[in-house]
């Protein structure tokens, strides 16, 4: 962090100088455009209410959609955000989200909990800077209506093991809400959250993995 404010800013994608992700990089960045699984969000060839990648799941959110794929300078964005520490690149990815994502029609705002472990870490959190952010924009209030119950590090496990982990407690009741995370991957963690939540849960992310054909 103590570099970004020594050293000129350069773009996170092509590292020329000036703009913290520049508009060249912004506008070549490609979107998650329909045609899109009703569900889980993932890109397919024609619309479906559910794809290869989230059939036979119980999922607990009745959507999930991102603004772009997981991938490239997305990738690279993300590190600098969640490893620098780049609170601006939050706003940057919540112009994105609006820009690309229609506003689900839900009450509040509120997003993935971070876990104790990466709080005590990186001492910010790029999920609920962006929900905040979102939040603004969609003149929607935002809250932290979770807390994380695993201690343990959720990406070293195995799917059915994060299952049989319930890792998050809801603070409060909703009847609807938008759950905001940085990417989703295998969307377990957004499953998890929306259970926690109840009520009728859309999942909004910034990032998707998006599994090659
Ligand atoms: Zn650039
Ligand atoms: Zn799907």
């Amino acid at each position: 962090m103590l570099l970004d404010l020594l050293l000129p800013r350069r773009c996170v994608a092509c590292r020329d100088a000036g703009a913290l992700f520049c508009t060249a990089c912004r506008a070549a960045l490609p979107a998650l455009t329909p045609p899109l699984c009703a569900l889980c969000g993932a890109p397919v060839a024609w619309p479906v209410e559910r794809c290869r990648e989230c059939a036979g799941r119980r999922l607990a959110f009745v959507s999930a959609r991102a603004a772009v794929p997981y991938d490239g300078d997305v990738r690279r964005l993300v590190r600098r955000w969640k490893e620098g520490g780049l609170r601006p690149l939050a706003a940057i990815a919540a112009e994105l989200v609006v820009g690309l994502i229609p506003q689900p029609d839900a009450d509040v705002v509120t997003f993935v909990p971070p876990d104790v472990w990466r709080a005590r870490r990186r001492g910010h959190h790029p999920a609920e800077q962006l929900a905040r952010e979102v939040a603004r924009r969609w003149q929607l209030p935002c809250a932290a209506l979770l807390r994380s119950t695993a201690v343990q590090r959720q990406r070293g496990l195995s799917r059915a093991e994060r299952q049989r982990n319930p890792a998050f407690r809801a603070l409060a009741t909703v009847s609807s809400a938008v759950l905001l995370d940085d990417v989703y991957t295998t969307g377990a963690t957004a499953n998890a959250a929306a259970r926690a939540l109840g009520g009728r849960v859309e999942v909004v992310t910034f990032a998707r993995a998006v599994r090659r054909a």
